[in-house]
């Protein structure tokens, strides 16, 4: 797995303008039943990758933490929200809570998540490759596919099923 996340960036770069060629077409036509085929290559894809030999996304990116993520993040560890924020997060240029520090300061040496139950959102999301109207988030998913091996290969799959 390793070899595979340290080649993605140059593969990502590679596959670059072929990709923002294709989302360019899929966001001006996207086919009826994209939902279900996203939901589908979504579900094949996880099957083979095991995000626990991983967890790339977590050592080189990191959630946005919402108000609410901070909330539940900060009751789980009985402290105050203030408190929580002081000791790992800081706010962005978008102006969006972030962890202080990457890796992920609640990712285990063993790639298991410590706040699993109350992770943010944004983890339980990523890399988003379910969601509905999966079109919309095409500037996203080019920059995905750099950081996550289970998006690059989603996306390929993607090229080769919607013509
Ligand atoms: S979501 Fe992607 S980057 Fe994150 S651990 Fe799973 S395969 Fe790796
Ligand atoms: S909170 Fe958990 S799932 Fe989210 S980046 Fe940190 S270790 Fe990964």
């Amino acid at each position: 797995m390793q070899d595979i996340i340290n080649n993605l960036p140059k593969l990502a770069k590679d596959k670059h303008n072929e990709n923002k060629k294709f989302f360019a077409k899929l966001k001006n036509k996207p086919p009826k039943d994209l939902d279900y085929t996203m939901q589908e290559l979504h579900e094949e894809e996880f099957k083979r990758t095991d995000c626990l030999e991983c967890a790339n996304c977590c050592k080189t990116t990191g959630p946005l933490f919402t108000d609410k993520d901070v909330d539940r993040i900060a009751k789980h560890f009985r402290m105050k929200t203030q408190q929580f924020i002081n000791q790992y997060l800081r706010v962005d240029e978008e102006n969006d809570y972030v962890l202080q520090s990457l890796p992920c300061t609640f990712l285990g040496a063993d790639n298991y998540c410590s706040i699993y139950e109350v992770r943010p959102k944004a983890c339980r999301e990523f890399p988003h490759t379910d969601r509905k109207k999966f079109q919309q988030i095409s500037n996203l998913t080019l920059k995905n596919v750099a950081i996550c091996p289970a998006a690059f290969n989603i996306v390929e799959a993607m090229k080769k099923r919607i013509k």
